[in-house]
């Protein structure tokens, strides 16, 4: 039988043999101590595409949101975020759990960002009755959403807003790259916007582990005596950092590739049926399929493809998702349309 083709995320790739060389070649330190020049130059470098003072480099992108939002939150205050973003839904409470951070959500379809219908909700000095909002987080490109790549207008608006009314902005960028790649925003441009930044080394860049959070200086410090409290102070970690690297100089302007076949895949799926999905919402690498009007479920259907070789995930009832990324080429496509055909017609 050949190998199964893994479309349940951009982070079941493996570190090529290039990649591999790099991370042994890697010169390290104690990280701990600041010693780790190569994670030095990865934060200073990632820090400076967006035009921000500092970056932390940390395990996962999960802990990089968690601890731009508590620099922002303090204990007992609140972050708007979008119902179905990643900190509110993937993070496990974390906000909650270690920070005392309350959360307000807002629902925005495809998870595109309205900025209207984040400000209306926002309340900052409520007072001694109230929670007080301190913060808004928006996701670029919304993984949930699938794969939506939020449009600058609306991110200007929502600056502009939270300006008004004293409030602070985090970007969740694990999927940033793939963002700029669709739209040609320019990172530095992104990076105007937000005062914390997380992204992802290890979704479409290909990195095995890593991710960094971004800020001014002062609370990159923060962060990182956080991040050490965590238990996330890490040692020889430029192995990691070295992948990180070679990330960013090899692996960037293929995700377009990624996103050429993640079309291909929604064509293929709505020529079975339309009401799956949109082609013309697929921006990007993630294809989000709404099987509502499907007679199976997506964990059935998730179960047909698996059958076939191909695994995809059931993230909802009806809500499943396929993303494409830098171990599936144009064959593998091919064989999923395949597969994918036949497991969608009931
Ligand atoms: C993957 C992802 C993260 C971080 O995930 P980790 O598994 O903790 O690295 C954060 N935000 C979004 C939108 C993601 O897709």
């Amino acid at each position: 039988m050949t190998a199964p083709i893994d479309l349940r995320s951009d982070t079941v790739t493996r570190p090529s043999q290039a990649m591999r060389d790099a991370m042994a070649q890697a010169p390290v330190g104690d990280d701990v101590y600041g010693d780790d020049p190569t994670v030095n130059s990865l934060e200073e470098r990632v820090a400076a595409m967006f035009g921000k003072e500092a970056g932390v480099f940390t395990p996962t992108g999960s802990l990089a949101n968690q601890l731009a939002i508590r620099t922002l939150v303090a204990p007992g205050e609140e972050l708007l975020a979008e119902s179905n973003s990643h900190i509110v839904r993937a993070e496990l409470g974390a906000a909650a759990v270690f920070s005392g951070i309350t959360t307000r959500t807002w629902p925005a379809t495809n998870g595109l960002l309205i900025a209207k219908d984040a400000l209306d909700l926002a309340r900052p000095n409520s007072g001694p009755y109230l929670v007080s909002t301190t913060a808004i987080a928006v996701e670029n490109t919304h993984n949930f959403g699938g794969g939506t790549v939020q449009p600058l207008e609306e991110i200007k608006a929502i600056r502009k807003g939270a300006d008004e009314l004293g409030l602070a902005l985090h970007l969740d960028g694990a999927r940033i790259w793939n963002a700029h790649i669709a739209s040609g925003v320019a990172f530095n441009e992104y990076g105007k916007y937000f005062d914390t930044i997380s992204v992802c080394l290890s979704k479409g860049l290909g990195a095995p582990i890593g991710s960094i959070m971004l800020s001014n200086k002062e609370r990159v410090t923060k962060a990182r005596i956080w991040r050490k409290r965590y238990g996330a102070g890490m040692r020889q970690v430029g192995l990691l950092a070295g992948a990180a690297h070679y990330a960013l100089d090899h692996n960037m302007e293929r995700l377009s590739e990624d996103h050429r076949r993640a079309k291909e895949l929604a064509v293929a799926i709505a020529s079975v049926n339309k009401s799956f999905v949109d082609p013309a919402l697929v921006e990007t690498n993630i294809v989000g399929l709404d099987l509502a009007k499907a007679p199976y479920t997506a964990a059935e259907f998730a179960a047909r493809c698996k059958d076939a070789g191909l695994w995809i995930s059931a993230l909802g009832p009806k809500y499943a998702r396929l993303v494409t990324h830098l171990d599936f080429d144009d064959e593998q496509c091919k064989a999923a349309i395949e597969i994918l055909k036949r497991a969608l017609v009931a």
